[in-house]
């Protein structure tokens, strides 16, 4: 059973000085995640987390973060803004975007980000942005074809395919982007793979590391160039669904421990920093979307309409995504009710959860979407005129904080040309 961060009578009192639907977060939980993984990878000196702005823009999400000692990977102007606004700068900004605008590379310069380029031809495309190339500069790997881990009989337990994904150098151009980035001044080298998302398995990172390390010692051999730090980016998944498990970070860690100590330290490179871009390990399960039950609608299915929607919580609607849902005050009850729990767009896709057995629902009962503290709020929209909710951070003392209020229809109309 997945148990939610906060009681019936906890979220009663919430609602009723913000009215749902709202995302909540927890921040004890957020903390905890951040220090687990910390000591996960204290082994590593240099070893930092550039923790995914995209999967929840939240300032104080992210201050929250830099608290724990964490840096900010931004994709965007926007994210980069914001970025400053909350006080990171120089080693603590990655900047892993794609097709990228020449402001944006500006702006990640000025602000002394580390630059991840995604592909061969942004080298001269960021010379001309900014005039010159950084000292200190990473490149995306893509390796191509299929990704798997842990054949077993039900099939693999990670299957990705980094063939089919936009991002990211071939192995080739890997060497000839080292090699004319250091004519043109770079000094300081780093790689980057993304290989397969939202991961359940604590092999993962151990084999992209193999695979990273390996090309690192290649690159160094070839090149002659200096590789100071690898980036094993995001990834690392949550368990969705109750029965499944969750990923350990330490045995993770240790797994990535084992393939450093094998791979780079006898090639003398015992002194490369790694870093981490995890969004939604670090979030997901610190956030869920609350919302109350506003209708109970029979026709040939069992339909339960609630006041929050796909524009509130996207994943579902979008990839099918799995979200457990809590019917508040009724956890010990029998799951013996088969619903539709809907939204209102018009859309037919938006839809919480399809044939989903839960406990008896009564009208005005709150129920709790988890796991939607990453890729959640931070992937809302407006359609139907539906408007972003507010986050609420549950902070350490058990105090609620607002941390984003409601879109209000003002919001919706002030961009709009009226006259
Ligand atoms: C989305 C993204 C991440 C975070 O991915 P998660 O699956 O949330 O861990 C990290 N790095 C880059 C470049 C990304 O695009």
């Amino acid at each position: 059973m997945k148990k939610t961060f906060v009681t019936l009578e906890q979220l009663e009192r919430i609602a009723a000085q913000y009215p749902t639907p709202f995302h909540l977060y927890h921040e004890s939980g957020i903390r905890q995640t951040a220090r687990e993984l910390y000591r996960a990878f204290s082994w590593n000196p240099g070893y930092r987390e550039y923790f995914a702005v995209k999967a929840t823009p939240n300032p104080q999400i992210l201050k929250l973060l830099k608290e724990e000692g964490c840096g900010v990977d931004c994709s965007s102007l926007t994210e980069l803004m914001m970025a400053q606004r909350c006080g990171f700068s120089g080693d603590e900004i990655m900047f892993s975007s794609n097709d990228t605008p020449a402001e944006e590379f500006v702006l990640a310069a000025q602000l002394g980000a580390t630059i991840n380029l995604d592909d061969i031809s942004h080298i001269p495309f960021l010379k001309d942005s900014i005039g010159y190339i950084p000292k200190k500069i990473s490149c995306r790997y893509n390796p191509g074809g299929t990704f798997t881990l842990g054949e077993s009989e039900e099939g693999f337990q990670v299957m990705d395919n980094p063939g089919q994904a936009k991002y990211g150098m071939t192995r080739a151009q890997l060497t000839q982007a080292f090699r004319t980035l250091k004519e043109l001044g770079a000094e300081e080298f780093g790689i980057h793979a993304f290989l397969a998302s939202n991961t359940l398995s604590n092999e993962y990172y151990p084999a992209l590391a193999a695979i990273l390390f390996r090309t690192a010692v290649e690159l160094t051999e070839e090149t002659g160039c200096h590789i100071t730090f690898i980036n094993l980016s995001g990834g690392v998944g949550v368990p969705y669904r109750p029965e499944q498990p969750a990923n350990d970070i330490g045995l993770i860690g240790e797994g990535v421990r084992k393939a450093y100590e094998e791979i780079l330290v006898p090639a003398g490179m015992g002194d490369v920093s790694l870093c981490t871009e995890l969004g939604r390990f670090m979030l997901a399960p610190h956030g869920c979307l609350v919302t109350r039950v506003l209708h109970e609608k029979k026709t040939y299915k069992d339909y339960i309409g609630v006041d929050a929607c796909a524009a509130n919580l996207m994943r579902p609607a979008m990839y099918g995504a799995y979200h457990h849902i809590t019917v508040m005050g009724r956890e010990n009850e029998p799951c013996d009710h088969l619903y539709d729990v809907t939204g209102s767009l018009c859309e037919n896709n938006d839809k919480f959860a399809v044939d989903r057995l839960l406990p008896e629902i009564h009208i005005g009962d709150l129920l709790v979407i988890h796991d939607t503290g990453a890729h959640g709020h931070a992937m809302g929209y407006q359609y139907n005129g539906r408007l972003r909710s507010s986050e609420l951070l549950l902070q350490s003392d058990g105090s609620v904080r607002l941390i984003r209020r409601a879109e209000t229809p003002e919001d919706y109309f002030a961009t709009a040309v009226w006259d």
